[in-house]
């Protein structure tokens, strides 16, 4: 029995959750596992209900459980607030530091049905499925800061970056598994040739190799790599990077697939899982039954193989992804000429009687 805390949070939250766990019961009644569901108030919705958008009882409920779906948080009507008091500063960031998620497993996948809704050529993205594993809580986000006025009346800013071995090998352990699981290949992506912290990264990713001789380890500058992904974007598998950089080539390799309403994640290195579609709460959209439900869905599909060792359940689900889009299911995001256009809810149905 696994016990999942939802989190549906803002916007499209609610409906996008709903949806994906319409799929979890149609896995339980297709595979047997046993899945308990409890919700908790998160984020805006929780900040008018209790004066607090990650209220005490809704962490306890989370740590306590097996995992956790989480939706969306925020929107205009609490960006006002004193920022932490705000859906996303004031609930996602410590929740992720509360269950100690240090590894943001983002993947992009392509679904064939969908190859032409890249920006890119259809050849340089057909097939493409890669992986990337982002540092979660360390490096330049996370390191002191400090602003000062000089006497010239100019500003001088400092920003540290630190890493530990301890913190580069957990999370590069993490890349090496995923990857002993994939295709066995995996790059590690840095800035060594100019950075004192990459330096290190490399070093310790390279000793962490050692237990992995199944895998191949190859590593490649940050610059570079940014370069490959739009030029040719298939000669990687897994990519694992530290935080910063991490950051800003998920939402690049993200965008390769051309379609934010499609894409999971995951964050993973403690007990409890925390898993979310990549988009926000879209809430010009919100309460129209227009939202795309896949992203969270699939998000779904990687607690059932991460949290749950799943893989088999975490397959149907991706199968019946595909084999919706192949029958010309679309919402509106994704929706092409002489396709069948559909809401939230019916694609999460149709999603569902197909596993
Ligand atoms: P956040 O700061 O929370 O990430 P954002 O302002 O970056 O939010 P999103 O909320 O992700 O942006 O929305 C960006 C655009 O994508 C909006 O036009 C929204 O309607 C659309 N969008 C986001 N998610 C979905 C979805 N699941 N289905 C359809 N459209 C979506
Ligand atoms: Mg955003």
């Amino acid at each position: 029995m696994y016990t999942i805390t939802l989190l549906p949070g803002d916007g499209i939250g609610p409906e996008v959750v709903a949806g994906a766990v319409q799929v979890l019961q149609a896995v339980q009644e297709r595979t047997g596992a046993q899945f308990v569901t409890r919700e908790a108030p998160f984020g805006g919705c929780a900040y008018d209900k209790t004066g607090t958008p990650l209220p005490e009882e809704t962490l306890k409920l989370c740590l306590a459980g097996d995992a956790v779906l989480l939706g969306a948080v925020g929107g205009p009507k609490w960006d006002s607030l004193p920022v932490h008091q705000r859906p996303e500063v004031g609930a996602l960031l410590p929740l992720r530091k509360h269950l100690g998620v240090f590894a943001n497993l983002r993947p992009s996948v392509i679904f064939p049905a969908l190859a032409d809704a890249s920006t890119l050529k259809r050849e340089v993205v057909d097939g493409l499925d890669l992986m990337v594993v982002r540092e979660l809580t360390g490096g330049i986000y996370f390191g002191s800061k400090h602003r000062e006025t000089l006497p010239d009346g100019g500003v001088k800013v400092v920003e540290t970056l630190e890493y530990t071995t301890g913190e580069i090998e957990r999370v590069a352990r993490v890349a090496f598994d995923l990857a002993r699981k994939r295709s066995g290949k995996l790059t590690s992506v840095d800035k060594a040739n100019v950075l004192e912290s990459s330096r290190l990264w490399r070093e310790v990713v390279s000793g962490v190799a050692g237990e992995y001789p199944d895998v191949e380890l190859s590593h490649m500058l940050v610059d570079n790599c940014a370069m490959q992904l739009v030029r040719y974007p298939k000669q990687f598998d897994v990519l694992l990077t530290e935080n910063m950089f991490g950051d800003i080539l998920s939402d690049q390799a993200s965008q390769l697939t051309g379609s934010i309403g499609m894409l999971p994640s995951a964050g993973l290195g403690s007990k409890v899982g925390l898993y979310e579609p990549i988009h926000g709460s879209a809430p010009d959209i919100a309460g129209q039954n227009l939202a795309n439900p896949i992203a969270t869905i699939l998000s779904v599909a990687m607690m059932l193989r991460y949290s749950f060792d799943l893989p088999e359940a975490a397959e149907l689900v991706e199968k019946a992804v595909a084999g919706v889009l192949d029958e010309g299911y679309r919402t509106a995001d994704i929706m092409q000429p002489g396709m069948r256009q559909v809401g939230t809810v019916e694609m999460a149905k149709q999603i569902g009687v197909r596993l």
